[in-house]
């Protein structure tokens, strides 16, 4: 019998071949969503969005963009952004 916390489907399914040539069942904690653009709200491309205990074994690329507002706002709104802001401090 499965454990109590695990007949709920807050965690995923995933039937796994061990080396002994059984399937058995394993539970692994849900993906969060997609992380967005803070202004258009469009889906962020180049940055991993999963629970935080995975999210700190990746790789310091996997986890942001290095870009001015890189891993914040998508490369359409950042480029805006940072030309409005030029603009803005030239005149
Ligand atoms: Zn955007």
């Amino acid at each position: 019998m499965t454990a109590p916390r695990f007949r709920s489907r807050t965690f995923r399914r995933i039937y796994t071949r061990t080396p002994g040539a059984n399937v058995v069942l394993h539970h692994k904690k849900r993906k969060p969503g997609k992380l967005k653009c803070a202004n258009c709200k469009s889906v962020l491309k180049g940055r991993k969005s999963d629970i935080p205990s995975r999210i700190n074994k990746l790789t310091r690329s996997k986890k942001t963009i290095k870009r001015m507002f890189g891993g914040y706002l998508c490369s359409k709104c950042s480029r805006r952004t940072i030309i409005n802001r030029f603009r803005s401090k030239n005149e």
